[in-house]
């Protein structure tokens, strides 16, 4: 370790410079900069080439002249689910486990690519004997089974963009994003698992049905746990009998690069959510490149497993798509980590000797609170890569990750994107990049982003603005579906000729790239621009507390103050001293300007069903105004509780 002066946090200052034996089998290198520096569209159409196999080669890397719509790979034609799946087999490597399945009640079963390859082709025919042609949309509705997996390569190897619905949606949330993106048939299931009870999906999209959706012909039931449901004759089928009355033979066709391939909404951190489009072979390439290069999957030597859910983009770049696009070995597990006890996914990963953990830092504070203990309990020497995705990773959670699951030694990948963008934007590069705890430091190679101030030039190093992106990049959004022009106003028109990701950032004394959290959240106390992710951080980095959320609240001489909600770590006092420590802390780590006003001890955080916090609903709390929109919370109740807390404490 060597030390540098970067840290924001004001804890010991450390970069963790590449393990020699790791960056010996890394798959990038420092030459990747270089080369994509020189010829970024080069570089790009050669990703493109070498990762995917094209049924007609592409004639234009970018078409830009539709700004801000892009074209990338023009004239190229190709099959997404041929790329992630046949072409394996037919390379010989049909035999390699595509699917480690893990039930929650513990079932377990593998797929290879062999059986996967004819999943999907029974699964596309069946879905044509439906009706379903290419264009047509197709909503999917399940928890995660690899039939999940099945559907969405089947809708792709027709041509009919998907649409994955979380599986722990209402009812209402469901139809409304039916109804917005017209789909035809609707994929789900009986019911899955969860904290050791069997559960049900299907009497949502019964329930959605009755109330509208009328574009809807056809319901694919797959049968998981056997739980009784309703059924509409003629319109509800089994997936299994679809599948088994299918023939095995399947001639995908091949489509426009620029075919839709899904409509996928955002979290809702910062109000609706938007329904993002993606297409089909810049967003293919990037996913395929930064799976192989950000998460260093080599398909011969590696056990994968991310832990996000199908229902978010991650499960769509980083289950789906780019690590199946490079025939990798992954890991699916259908349920819960604290069932049947707080150990269940460090048993997972010894179970099936996982190399590469990709995860979010809510999950990884989580198993912080739970204690060492947990993951103490099993072997977890087989992996050597971690990665983080989804909000800002404290420092400390950082440190906890690569000490505890890390065995002190796994790089850590702390990886920047979006919905939005498609795939990996910034991310240390493993093997390459000295890591810094806590910073998501340098696009990676091909990217182009920047730190910008208000007018749009871009800050010095020790600055703070606006993330910006300032180039095209393949996996790029395509448009907000049905909506070209929000398309335009909500990213494109903050910055003149650059998309606006909504996100504050820093740039260090190195020029490394610092997260500092939604502009909406950023406060102003007396003239002091002050993060909600540093001041998080600092609170995280106290021993008492385990998870920490920060908003600025309107204040009549400051401007907005600084109100922190805390989760202790178990066994900690809430009374007033550990308040006036607490905030003592952050005016040490900090500065006395972070201080908070007020810090209310709270049992739970409004998170989305993606595990982000949601400041917006904390911030209307703060200002004590009704709750906004809580369709993409995962407990409505929580609210109630930080609404009775607060009345009680103040
Ligand atoms: P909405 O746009 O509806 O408010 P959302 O932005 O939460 O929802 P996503 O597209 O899932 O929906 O999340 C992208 C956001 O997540 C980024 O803009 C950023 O704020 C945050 N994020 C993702 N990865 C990181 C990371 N590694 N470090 C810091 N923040 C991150
Ligand atoms: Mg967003």
């Amino acid at each position: 370790m060597t030390d540098t002066q970067s840290q924001p946090t004001g804890h010991a200052p450390q970069t963790v410079a590449p393990d020699p034996a790791f960056a010996a089998e890394a798959v990038a290198s420092a030459e990747l900069y270089e080369r994509a520096a020189a010829d970024r569209l080069g570089f790009w159409a050669e990703q493109a080439r070498t990762l995917l196999e094209w049924e007609q080669d592409f004639t234009e890397t970018l078409d830009w002249s539709g700004a801000p719509f892009a074209k990338w790979f023009v004239d190229g034609r190709l099959n997404v689910a041929h790329n992630c799946v046949d072409r394996h087999v037919e390379a010989g490597n049909g035999d390699r486990v595509a699917i480690h399945f893990e039930g929650e009640p513990g079932d377990a079963r593998s797929l290879t690519y062999a059986d996967l390859a004819r999943e999907v082709r029974q699964a596309a025919n069946a879905l044509t004997a439906l009706g379903v042609q290419a264009g047509d949309r197709v909503a999917i509705y399940l928890p995660m089974i690899p039939e999940a997996v099945v559907a969405m390569l089947a809708c792709a190897r027709i041509g009919a963009p998907h649409g994955v619905v979380f599986g722990g949606f209402s009812a209402d949330a469901l139809r409304s994003r039916i109804e917005d993106a017209e789909a035809k048939v609707v994929i789900t299931c009986d019911g899955s698992y969860r904290r050791g009870k069997p559960t049900t999906l299907k009497p949502a999209v019964d329930a959605a049905l009755a109330k509208g959706a009328s574009s809807v012909t056809n319901v694919l039931v797959v049968r998981r746990n056997g739980e009784q449901v309703d059924w509409t004759e003629g319109r509800d089928v089994w997936w299994h009998e679809a599948l088994a009355a299918a023939p095995e033979e399947h001639e995908a066709q091949a489509f426009d690069s620029e075919h839709p391939l899904f409509i996928l909404y955002t979290s809702g951190t910062t109000g609706k959510p938007k329904g993002i489009l993606h297409t089909s072979g810049g967003y293919l390439t990037q996913a395929a490149y930064t799976s192989r290069n950000v998460l260093d999957l080599k398909p011969e030597r590696d056990v994968y497993w991310c832990t996000a859910d199908v229902g978010w983009v991650t499960g769509h770049s980083y289950i789906t798509y780019g690590p199946l696009a490079l025939g990798a070995t992954q890991v699916v597990y259908e349920g819960t980590p604290d069932t049947p006890d707080k150990d269940r996914w460090w048993s997972i990963v010894a179970k099936y000797g996982v190399t590469v953990l990709y995860t979010a830092p809510t999950a990884i504070r989580t198993c912080m609170k739970w204690g060492e203990e947990y993951p103490g309990r099993h072997d977890l020497s087989s992996l050597r890569l971690l990665g983080s995705v989804g909000e800002n990773i404290n420092p400390e959670a950082w440190s906890w990750y690569r000490r505890v699951i890390g065995g002190g030694k796994a790089p850590i990948v702390d990886t920047w994107w979006q919905t939005e963008t498609g795939g990996h934007m910034i991310s240390p590069l493993p093997g390459v990049t000295a890591l810094k705890p806590g910073s998501a430091q340098q696009p990676v190679p091909g990217i182009v982003a920047e730190v910008v101030d208000d007018a749009g030039n871009p800050v010095g190093n020790g600055e703070a603005g606006y993330l910006v992106l300032t180039e095209p990049w393949p996996a790029m959004l395509r448009g907000l579906w049905g909506d070209p022009q929000r398309y335009a106003d909500t990213y494109w028109s903050r910055f003149p000729g650059m998309y606006f990701a909504g996100d504050g950032a820093k740039r260090d004394e190195d020029g490394d790239i610092w997260l500092l959290g939604r502009v909406d959240d950023v406060m102003n106390v007396s003239g002091h621009r002050l993060s909600t992710a540093e001041i998080e951080s600092a609170l995280v980095s106290h021993p008492k507390v385990a998870e920490a959320a920060v908003v600025g609240a309107t204040d009549e001489t400051t401007g907005q103050a600084v109100v922190a909600f805390v989760i202790l770590r178990g066994g900690e006092e809430e009374g007033p001293e550990t308040i006036i420590d607490l905030r003592n802390h952050v005016g040490q780590e900090i500065g006395p300007i972070a201080k908070p006003k007020s810090i209310m001890v709270v049992a739970e955080l409004p998170k989305t069903r993606s595990g982000k916090i949601m400041r917006r609903l904390l911030r209307d709390v703060a200002e004590n105004r009704a709750t906004g929109d809580v369709t993409t919370l995962t407990d409505a109740g929580v609210m109630d509780t930080i609404r009775a807390g607060m009345s009680k404490s103040t």
